[in-house]
């Protein structure tokens, strides 16, 4: 047998091979590479030298820093497709979506970021009190420990660094176990490249690692993406020593078709808001809920569009949702699909294992479940949908906020009114209007709620990642100004 690929972790200018852990490719269920495994000391070795490595970026003018970022997209974009292949191997993704989808879209974003740092916004300078200049400077925070998931690995850690690294700070980062080549990858594209070392480091590990991160004296920051469960332990780690966190965590979103909505087009958007990435996304419509006077049509077309959704081999032309990323969550989803299945709830479409290796699962429609069951209140991360019904718009938006999370949804109609009544009233960071999924680097991404608190992605996430400071003048160079008084009365 060939010997396996090693992916070591990058810390400053060196490659660190301690440790070494199994990755699996989903599609095979076959092991493909190996990972090193980090520990708490090579944390604090990471943390160190991105602390001095900090300290020198933070000099640099805007245009300098907008430079240097710009040609490490450059060398990103020269090896897109190499990535694309790394992530569709690590993850089981498309290598459609990788390629026309995760990794230019990550480059876009770490490119908006390179812009827009060079014009960052405050209060104009001016003299709010009389006889001084207020000014506005906006600080980086120092080192940031990143922490990633699974389910977009690359884009995930570009989203971390782009605004991190514009705003003048180190990052420390740990993707998922399971998931890190791409991360890997990048910092030692970012190494070749002449990207300044110390400036992104990587190291591999799971919680334990993670939780170093975050107790760490000198991470300021915790910039964390994964679920709710986690997000809630990294804000319990952070608390003491009162760090900044920015938490992107799980969703359930609601995908709402009125009567009066293109049932066509909402059908169509519905396989494509469902099964992206097999379900694995944080956004993904899950719980579709359909006038009563549309569920019939609406929901035989998608259940005709769901069958014509290619499951497939990522590498294979045609695949439009590869295995999910792991058999453990290939179980997870099936478990419940059981339990819906046992609480009697109708499966429409798919629920069962195809015979093939690798952790593969159909699109799966469950119909009409009780919003209090699992399937409807808990994140199933699978190609897994349930089609509910409702009356009127005011159970419309009871059902839609009828959850802890509140990342993204959207609502299907043809009524202008109905379509801004109905934005204004879901309780999520994003709501689409008769579309589902698209997103932009100019615009935030964040949750409401359970889901999270801070944005990714724009100027908000710049924001996030700089200590906005107020400096202020004397403008006159009187030894004795007005104010005194209040302290040294009129005498003196
Ligand atoms: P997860 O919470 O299990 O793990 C995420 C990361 O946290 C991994 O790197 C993991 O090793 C690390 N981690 C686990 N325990 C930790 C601890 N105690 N301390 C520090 N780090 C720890 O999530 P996952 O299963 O990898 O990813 C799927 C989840 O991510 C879903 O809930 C999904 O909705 C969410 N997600 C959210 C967004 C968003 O933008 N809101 C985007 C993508 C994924």
């Amino acid at each position: 047998m060939d010997k396996l690929i090693h992916y070591p972790m990058v810390i400053g200018e060196e490659l660190v091979s301690t440790g070494s852990e199994d990755l699996v490719d989903p599609a095979t269920g076959q092991v493909f590479a190996t990972v090193a495994l980090g520990s708490k000391a090579d944390v604090d070795q990471a943390v160190g030298i991105a602390k001095q490595a900090q300290v020198t970026w933070a000099t640099l003018s805007y245009g300098e820093r907008s430079a240097a970022l710009l040609k490490l997209c450059d060398a990103l974009e020269a090896k897109s497709e190499e990535l694309a292949r790394l992530e569709s191997q690590n993850s089981g993704k498309p290598l459609k979506l990788t390629v026309e989808g995760d990794i230019p879209f990550a480059i876009d974003n770490l490119r908006y970021f390179a812009s827009v740092l060079r014009r960052q916004e405050g209060a104009a300078a001016g003299s709010y009190i009389g006889g001084y200049t207020s000014m506005i400077r906006r600080e980086p925070i120092g080192v940031v420990g990143a922490i990633t998931p699974w389910n977009y690995p690359f884009m995930m850690a570009i989203w971390k660094l782009g605004p991190a690294l514009a705003a003048g700070n180190a990052v420390v980062i740990k993707p998922a176990p399971n998931t890190p080549v791409t991360t890997i990858e990048l910092a030692k594209i970012a190494l070749d490249s002449g990207f300044p070392a110390g400036l992104i480091n990587v190291v591999t590990g799971g919680a334990e690692v993670g939780e170093a991160i975050c107790t760490h004296p000198n991470t300021r920051m915790i910039s964390f993406t994964g679920s709710t469960r986690t997000g809630k332990r990294i804000a319990e780690l952070a608390s003491p020593m009162v760090k900044r966190v920015t938490l992107e965590l799980g969703g359930k979103a609601p995908f709402v078709v009125f009567a009066d909505a293109d049932v066509e087009a909402a059908a169509h958007g519905a396989v494509a808001a469902s099964y992206v990435n097999s379900g694995q996304d944080c956004t993904a419509a899950t719980r579709i809920y359909v006038q009563n006077e549309a569920f019939d049509q609406f929901l035989n077309r998608f259940i005709d569009l769901s069958k014509q959704v290619k499951v497939g081999n990522p590498f294979e032309e045609g695949t439009d949702i590869g295995p999910l990323v792991s058999e453990t969550q290939r179980l997870k989803v099936k478990g419940y699909v059981e339990e819906a299945r046992q609480q009697g709830i109708k499966v429409a479409l798919g629920g069962e294992l195809p015979e093939s290796e690798g952790f593969y699962y159909p699109p799966t429609i469950l119909v009409d479940a009780p919003e209090d069951s699992n399937c409807v209140r808990e994140e199933i991360f699978g190609p897994v949908v349930v089609v509910n019904r409702f009356s009127d718009e005011a159970e419309a938006i009871k059902l839609a906020n009828n959850t802890p999370y509140g990342l993204a949804g959207s609502v299907w109609t043809l009524n202008v009114q109905r379509a801004m009544r109905m934005s204004a009233a879901m309780e999520c960071g994003t709501v689409w209007v008769n579309d589902h999924i698209p997103i932009a680097s100019e615009m935030p991404h964040g949750g409401f709620k359970e889901s999270g608190i801070g944005k990714d992605m724009s100027y908000y996430a710049l924001e996030e990642y700089t200590v906005v400071k107020h400096v202020v003048f004397d403008n006159t160079g009187e030894q004795r100004k007005p104010w005194h008084a209040v302290v040294l009365g009129e005498a003196n």
